[in-house]
């Protein structure tokens, strides 16, 4: 049974004026781990299905075949100075006060194995360099904290050596993986897409059966029935979005927003039954091996419907996954329009749009909305958008103010590069990790809370579907209401001008 606990047996931290740097509480989370992987989870992405006999010399192999592949791993483990400017970079520390949710001791776990092993000074003087063996303790101290960091590369931009704690991080979980003890929530999710295409297992009749709902549900709003195509050959854009799109609000909003917005300007869509899933949780679980599965299924869908153009929804880690590695993983994608980015994100489509007068949006439809805006680590710290350093957070932001009358940012230390994780990323997003996830959310609920007192701000809109589920659900703890999450395309739908539209006012004068 997932555990669910209540807001007083979680010990959550309070918000104040300002985040506190806690006092250590050596091993306060010790107890925190995710659940193990089954072993059809295990077995669904290449790995054995439970912990192996020889688990002790083949997480040794792994992390030997990972120093050799990745030198950036090599790297991190030998030039850390100690110098202690990430120590409270971490919002999982900053919010559990535990010392191994520092970024220096996430990563001395797997140092000080790397020096015993790796080391001539660690095979021979162990004590002298911190080196230590890798035990059962060791391995277990592992799945706990290296399922305590959201791989949201916070801790690097502050790194004079840009020491990137979120490698690290991948590599441990690899190495679990590789010996059969890796977490089930991620490596379950794989297993689905790689089996029916989607993190939820939606096989494409329901798909269609959603689809057909929100073309229905446009006519009854606006009476326009705005399609949402699935499996069109021969379309001009293929679009990938998270699946949480489908279903769940506040997602299935900014889908609606998306589908207005390609209908408007004429623009011939579709979705991938297929390739119906823009996660790729490949890296949260450090598996390139799976990351290029998930991502090949993307090329095959935009081969097999012929399409031009490759366009991602509001997701935070699809976007980096494909901005940054789709073509080393799929591409080259040299068969697709030249005249657009390959991919090509939905903000970014958006905000074109909007520049050549090809949209229209009243920002008097969000009337009564003050927004802010969550920069979700992905995106903010992982990839770009738009030609222009920096698109990552213009663009956005320049879409919700197109929107929306009213907008104010969050203070400066907590938005653009220096973001705080929103507490669910890099595959924390599950119940078994509640307790973590509420207490990671600390500093970016403090942000959120001054401005919401201080400029009464009344929504907050993110383009990331574990960032807008993730706050959702922990909101409350802080006593602030879950329904001021908004998706951005949410506020871009509801602004949108569109030919042929029936305001709700004007329905009911008919
Ligand atoms: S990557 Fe993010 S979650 Fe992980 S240690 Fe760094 S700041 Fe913490
Ligand atoms: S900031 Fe970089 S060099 Fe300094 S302690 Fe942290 S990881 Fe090591």
């Amino acid at each position: 049974m997932p555990v669910s606990k209540s807001k007083a047996e979680y010990d959550i931290p309070g918000l104040s004026q300002y985040v506190p740097i806690p006092k250590i509480e050596p091993d306060k989370m010790a107890h925190s781990q995710p659940f193990v992987a089954k072993p059809e989870h295990q077995e669904s992405v290449g790995y054995p299905g439970e912990l192996v006999d020889d688990w002790h010399d083949k997480a040794i192999d792994k992390m030997g075949e990972l120093l050799g592949k990745y030198r950036s791993l090599q790297v991190f483990m030998d030039i850390c100075t100690k110098c202690g400017a990430c120590t409270d970079k971490c919002h999982y520390y900053l919010g559990t006060a535990d010392p191994k949710n520092m970024p220096v001791a996430r990563q001395d776990l797997m140092r000080s194995v790397y020096r015993r092993y790796f080391t001539l000074p660690g095979k021979f003087f162990p004590k002298l360099v911190g080196a230590r063996d890798l035990t059962k303790d060791v391995l277990d101290e592992w799945h706990s904290y290296y399922h305590q960091c959201s791989e949201c590369r916070r801790c690097s931009v502050f790194c004079p050596y840009g020491i990137d704690t979120a490698e690290v991080t991948m590599a441990g979980r690899e190495i679990l993986s590789s010996v059969g003890y890796g977490a089930k929530y991620s490596n379950e999710i794989v297993g689905k897409v790689h089996k029916i295409g989607n993190n939820l297992g939606l096989p494409g009749p329901a798909l269609l059966d959603t689809l057909e709902g929100l073309t229905e549900d446009c006519e009854d709003e606006i009476g326009i029935a705005v399609p949402f195509p699935l499996d069109k050959v021969g379309a001009e854009v293929l679009l990938i979005t998270p699946s949480a799109d489908f279903f769940a609000e506040p997602h299935v909003d900014g889908l609606i927003g998306y589908g207005k917005v390609f209908h408007e300007a004429g623009i011939d869509w579709t979705i991938s039954s297929y390739a119906s899933e823009a996660a790729n949780f490949g890296l949260f679980i450090g598996s390139y091996d799976n990351m290029q599965q998930v991502a090949q299924r993307v090329r095959q869908a935009s081969e097999d419907l012929q399409v031009k153009r490759i366009v991602v929804g509001e997701c935070g880690h699809a976007w980096r996954v494909a901005y940054s590695f789709w073509n080393t993983l799929a591409g080259p994608f040299d068969y697709l329009d030249a005249n657009y980015p390959v991919p090509q994100h939905i903000c970014e489509l958006t905000y074109d749009l909007l520049q050549a007068g090809e949209i229209t949006l009243d920002p008097r439809r969000n009337a009564g909305k003050v927004l802010t805006f969550h920069d979700s680590c992905n995106v903010a710290r992982g990839s770009r958008m738009g030609d222009k350093p920096g698109g990552q957070f213009t663009i956005p932001r320049a879409l919700i103010q197109a929107a929306c009358e009213d907008f104010v940012d969050m203070s400066p230390n907590t938005i653009h590069e220096k973001t705080f994780c929103c507490g669910g990323g890099g595959g924390l997003l599950t119940d078994d990790l509640m307790e973590v996830r509420v207490k990671g959310a600390m500093p970016r609920m403090q942000a959120l809370h001054e401005v919401i007192e201080h400029d009464g701000v009344t929504h907050v809109a993110a383009i990331c579907a574990i960032c807008k589920t993730q706050f959702a659900k922990t909101l409350p703890y802080f006593d602030i209401g879950m329904e001021m999450v908004i998706s951005v395309h949410q506020l871009v739908g509801n602004a949108l001008v569109m030919q042929g539209e029936v305001l709700e006012e004007e329905q009911s004068d008919v």
